[in-house]
């Protein structure tokens, strides 16, 4: 018998089960959920880009001169100029030799790790990690080590228990800025680990890029270590307001993917308005308009996180715009939500098996849209249904 129903009963019961919300209106600052309008507290389209009309207009004009579709896989007939220009632009902004586009950041994950990797080689992996890296983990083979989060001299710790054993190559790979803490992989102690046992580093900046560092280089700008870093992973969905991902990195390891990599060569590449609208996207981050938005969203997130604050709340801050408010158990952080929603302000829960049991929380995120005095409401709405929901 199929039991997918008592699964669902299961995850229910549990306080786990996830439903979709639709969004009806464009992805602004407010948004219209199943017909009501809120202040839009989740989204990771920090830097508001994924309405600003340069792009819009971007991907308006490759699509009506290209087409919606480009008909193919890279390797195929699918590898089109604005592919190839938005790799050269990739490659450019991180300072690296080559940059090769994928999909999305899962696909980036699962295909970069797969496809550089094998038998016999090792992989440690930050335990907080995002899940298209552990999947990425899985798909190469390779041993992996979980290491505390953030913990380096733990890791090194583990680094050193290895090396009477090596075999393989060596990779380190972590989040750059941790998707659902909003906090800062170590790297200048990564790096100084790289350097002693001969490793490979690898950053996920999902979340940094577009946004940490003064030209929005991300994590490994903002910690002045660009350079130090191996392999450069970042996402176009994010930051940048658009779709897709992509490594940035030296040229044979990118030759090598683009041979290997089963999520590059075994998929239709994007279409191409979106590599268009991330070139343009990737104009306005490094130029002064970006500098203005990030100055923006550094200003909302001090006076959001000052609100919660003098409401009660015990909030760190982080130099992301991820500010994490927590709530322990899956019942009281989904009522909280609820309560928010009707109130006007969408701020999502987040439950296992996205973070570890006992770390539920509302996952706030700032953009530089959004108004000062929306924030200091929702503020003081989100201490009120937490405060409610924990009573
Ligand atoms: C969002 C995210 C991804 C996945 O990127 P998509 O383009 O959404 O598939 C990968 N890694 C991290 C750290 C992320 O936050």
């Amino acid at each position: 018998m199929i039991d997918w129903q008592s699964q669902l009963n299961s995850l229910n019961d549990r306080g786990l089960l996830r439903r979709l919300r639709t969004v009806t209106s464009d992805q602004g600052a407010y948004v219209e959920i199943d017909g009501q309008r809120v202040l839009l507290l989740c989204s990771n389209n920090y830097l508001g880009l994924a309405t600003h009309p340069k792009i819009i207009e971007a991907a308006q004009r490759a699509t009506a001169r290209y087409g919606a579709g480009s008909g193919g896989s890279r390797l195929i007939s699918g590898s089109m100029r604005c592919h190839q220009l938005l790799e050269e632009d990739l490659a450019a902004f991180k300072g690296t030799e080559r940059a090769l586009l994928f999909n999305s950041g899962y696909a980036a994950n699962c295909g970069i790790l797969q496809g550089l990797l094998g038998e016999g080689d090792l992989i440690f992996s930050d335990s907080l990690n995002h899940a298209s890296i552990i999947d990425g983990c899985r798909l190469s083979k390779a041993r992996t080590i979980i290491y505390p989060h953030g913990d380096f001299e733990a890791l090194d710790a583990l680094m050193m228990q290895e090396v009477s054993r090596r075999q393989g190559r060596w990779l380190m790979v972590t989040d750059g800025v941790f998707s659902m803490d909003g906090d800062l992989a170590p790297l200048p102690e990564l790096v100084k680990l790289k350097k002693r046992y001969d490793a490979l580093l690898m950053v996920d900046d999902a979340h940094g890029t577009g946004l940490l560092g003064a030209g929005g280089r991300g994590t490994g700008e903002y910690l002045e270590c660009l350079e130090d870093i191996d392999l450069h992973m970042g996402t176009l969905g994010k930051a940048l307001g658009g779709a897709g991902a992509y490594l940035a990195g030296p040229s044979a390891a990118i030759e090598l993917l683009i041979n290997r990599a089963r999520s590059f060569v075994f998929s239709t590449s994007l279409p191409p308005g979106v590599p268009a609208a991330a070139s343009a996207a990737l104009e306005i981050v490094a130029g002064s308009e970006g500098d203005e938005l990030r100055q923006r969203l550094v200003e909302n997130r001090i006076r959001f996180i000052t609100g919660l604050r003098q409401g009660g709340l015990e909030v760190e801050e982080h130099p992301s715009p991820i500010v994490p408010i927590l709530t322990a158990e899956p019942a009281p952080t989904m009522a909280a939500s609820e309560r928010l929603i009707t109130e006007g302000y969408f701020v999502q829960g987040i439950r296992p098996p996205t973070v570890p049991a006992g770390s539920c929380r509302l996952r706030a995120t700032l953009m530089s849209l959004h108004q000062p005095s929306d924030l200091d409401a929702a503020a003081k709405a989100i201490v009120q249904a937490v405060q409610g929901a924990s009573q």
